[in-house]
């Protein structure tokens, strides 16, 4: 079990005030806080060890650049990578999307199909559609139901040996949707096809295995899991990031420059061009760590239970209704209530300290699913409490009678 307080100590911008009340932070689904190891590590790199990596033969590079290293390790054992350079450091999970797309603009030709599935994020729907342009490929879109869950049967039939590659999240961030992609992987392979999985929601609530789900890829965001912003890892099985060309051209990625031509470096490097985020990486690493330390099973409890506790609460209120009621599903709840743009619900219950996204969640295309301008959308991470979900609904509550 968790101490729940003692977490929660850890993390300092939650015991802040916010329009004069204490901080409900429910935003969780577009970044989550910091602890203080994390916030504390950035500035002990700057302090201490600040050098460019893989470059100087001086102490401070050398430290860096092993630290670097280091946390790569950590990333490679913490999403069971079979080798330390299918492991690609980068600013993000639409970083790692746009690499793949674009690295497959090699590959396709006119006719081949691309499968993305309905609940995607635009940042794994526009890259795609930029590489059909390009290409000629065309792209299909895998369904979904009215729980918000994929119609698998229809994933098969679109299935065919036109299909070159399959792209769908671990987990919804618009609807807390968990997708069963290791059957979907499986079926993929079945046909010949990639899978890239975007895991943007799943590192913070799961601990990916992509030797288990046999991915081909695998892109994350560090800032969604308590890491810092502006740093992700790209997880590419070997035999295709030596298929794919890189990404962009630079320092570090080359192993031989002249006029005449440029030969790339060995994996990881050559997809990592230029000065990365070096501070990122390492603390990228502090926040893994951090949240081994917490622990996925001691998570995966405390938010389960703060999705029956908010999922019953918020059911009670008349006239509201939650999008996204598949079976499996993580701690993400959005809803609307009858009537009242979820805009306005936002607004006022911002200004009783709560924080929760309104919109379209970056997922136009689900909500027009559903023929709804957006949602509400409370996420909840492991230091929140059923407390914090009590004041959220009363909140809601009493925006409903304002705004009707
Ligand atoms: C947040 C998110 C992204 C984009 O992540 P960035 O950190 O903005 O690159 C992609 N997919 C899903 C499901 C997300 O939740």
């Amino acid at each position: 079990m968790l101490d729940i307080h003692k977490i929660r100590a850890e993390f300092p911008i939650l015991s802040q005030k916010v329009n004069g009340k204490p901080l409900v932070y429910f935003d969780n689904g577009a970044t989550s806080q910091k602890p203080q190891v994390v916030i504390d590590a950035i500035s002990k790199y700057y302090q201490e060890i600040n050098a460019n990596i893989h470059r100087g033969v001086h102490t401070l590079s050398q430290l860096a650049t092993d630290a670097y290293e280091i946390s790569r390790v950590k990333i490679q054992h913490h999403i069971n990578a079979k080798h330390l350079h299918e492991v690609l450091f980068t600013s993000g999970t639409t970083h790692g999307i746009n690499l793949v797309a674009n690295g497959f603009a090699a590959i396709l030709k006119p006719g081949d199909e691309v499968l993305v599935s309905a609940l995607e994020h635009h940042s794994n729907i526009v890259p795609w559609q930029m590489l059909c342009e390009k290409t000629g490929a065309i792209l299909k879109v895998i369904p979904m139901n009215q729980d918000g869950e994929l119609i698998i049967s229809a994933y098969e039939s679109l299935l065919s040996e036109k299909t070159k590659i399959v792209t769908v999240n671990h987990i919804s961030n618009a609807l807390g949707t968990i997708n069963p992609i290791k059957y979907m992987i499986e079926k993929a392979h079945a046909v010949g096809a990639a899978v890239l999985i975007d895991g943007a929601q799943a590192v913070p609530h799961l601990k990916p295995d992509v030797l288990d789900l046999d991915c081909d890829f695998y892109a994350f965001s560090g800032h969604k899991m308590c890491g810092p912003t502006g740093t992700g890892i790209l997880y590419g099985k070997e035999s295709w990031l030596n298929k794919l060309p890189p990404y962009q051209g630079g320092g570090e990625m080359i192993k031989e420059v002249t006029f005449e031509k440029t030969t790339y470096a060995d994996l990881p490097h050559k997809f990592e061009a230029g000065t990365p985020n070096i501070a990122g990486g390492i603390v990228l690493g502090t926040a893994v760590d951090y949240m081994n330390s917490v622990g996925f099973e001691n998570i995966q409890q405390q938010e389960k239970e703060l999705l029956a506790h908010a999922t019953k609460q918020l059911l009670e209120i008349e006239g509201l209704k939650i999008y996204g009621t598949g079976k499996e599903k993580a701690s993400v709840i959005s809803f609307n209530i009858d009537g009242i743009h979820p805009y306005d619900i936002g607004s006022i219950i911002d200004k009783l300290g709560i924080a929760v996204r309104t919109g379209h969640h970056c997922t136009q295309p689900i909500m027009n699913y559903f023929e709804i301008p957006g949602t509400i959308r409370a996420s909840f991470s492991f230091y929140n409490t059923k407390e914090e979900i009590d004041l959220m609904v009363e909140a809601v509550k009493k925006a409903k009678t304002m705004l009707s």
